[in-house]
């Protein structure tokens, strides 16, 4: 987590990840998928501005189709937090969205994870990293990994993390003008007919290695030709990366936005300023590791 103590309060970062890959590896009773998936954190983030209040919860976001109410997810974090911690007066937030919205990069998830770091810094409540990651499997899959940052290997419904040390490379990201609903998706999962699967353990193996060449050439999401089949355009985003020079592309999470990995970044800025005049929502940012970079 990076934060900034302000004169009111407390800014978070709260970055958005990307999926290198996505498995889904069985479905249990409660009809919960079983994933297996390697998250990596990139340096785009939504600023979250929390400060101390005299009572209740205000949250206010600079996106008009953004909820501010409890259909909020960074929301429903302050709610949670007040009531299991039974804590003292209200809270105000402020969301700066500048990663997109139902995209696949767990926005909201990030927002989330973010009021309840801050809460618990602010408030000085001392909760251990692990409890307020199982009060963030409560808000979604993967709140908890937007807790423990940098990258990691996450599996059963997302609670079990394993960091890794993830890689260093030039991220271009493309959201195409579409939002999915990742239930939908999901939905139209049939997982045991799963063609392909992606070798995690190999992928695992190459981003130790620092072989990014392979880790390009092992990127697989299962979850991309559900997305594709309802958007042929996240497809036709897939090949134009490719066409220009990225070292492999993936769709992450549910979609709809597809990111491309790079060593080189002249190559990514061509890219990027290719895609930049078809897609909006176009985002050249570098992987985050965790910790202070020291350059912003
Ligand atoms: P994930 O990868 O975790 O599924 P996502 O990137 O696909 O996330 P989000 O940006 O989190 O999707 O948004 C999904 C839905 O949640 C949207 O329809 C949005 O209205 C709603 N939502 C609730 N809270 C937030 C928030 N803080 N930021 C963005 N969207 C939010």
């Amino acid at each position: 987590m990076q934060e900034i103590e302000t004169a009111k309060g407390i800014k978070i970062y709260a970055r958005a990840k990307i999926n290198l890959s996505l498995d889904v590896v069985g479905k249990r009773s409660d009809g919960y998928h079983e994933l297996r998936m390697i998250m990596q954190q990139v340096d785009l983030y939504d600023e979250v501005d929390i400060r101390k209040t005299k009572s209740g919860i205000l949250l206010k976001t600079d996106c008009d189709f953004v909820p501010n109410d409890e259909r909020n997810i960074a929301y429903q974090a302050a709610q949670l937090m007040m009531k299991r911690y039974r804590m003292d007066g209200g809270v105000e937030i402020h969301i700066k969205k500048n990663i997109p919205v139902a995209a696949g990069l767990a926005g909201g998830s990030a927002d989330a994870a973010a009021v309840l770091q801050g809460m618990n810094q602010l408030w000085k409540l001392e909760i251990p990293q692990q409890e307020l990651m199982q009060i963030g499997l409560q808000l979604g899959a993967d709140v908890p990994f937007c807790i423990l940052g940098g990258a990691a290997l996450a599996e059963g419904i997302g609670e079990k993390l394993t960091p890794i040390k993830g890689i260093d490379q030039w991220v271009l990201l493309c959201k195409p003008n579409i939002g999915v609903s990742t239930q939908e998706v999901y939905r139209n999962l049939d997982w045991e007919t799963i063609q392909d699967h992606p070798d995690t353990q190999q992928l695992l193996k190459a981003i130790e290695d620092e072989n990014i060449y392979e880790v390009a050439g092992g990127l697989c999401n299962v979850l991309e030709t559900v997305t594709m089949r309802m958007h042929p355009l996240v497809k036709d985003i897939k090949a134009k990366m490719m066409e220009y020079n990225a070292l492999g592309s993936l769709m992450s999470g549910s979609g709809p936005t597809v990111f491309g990995l790079y060593k080189d970044y002249t190559k990514a800025k061509n890219a990027y300023l290719k895609l930049r005049r078809i897609y909006q929502q176009t985002y050249l940012v570098k992987t985050y590791s965790g910790g202070d970079r020291g350059d912003e």
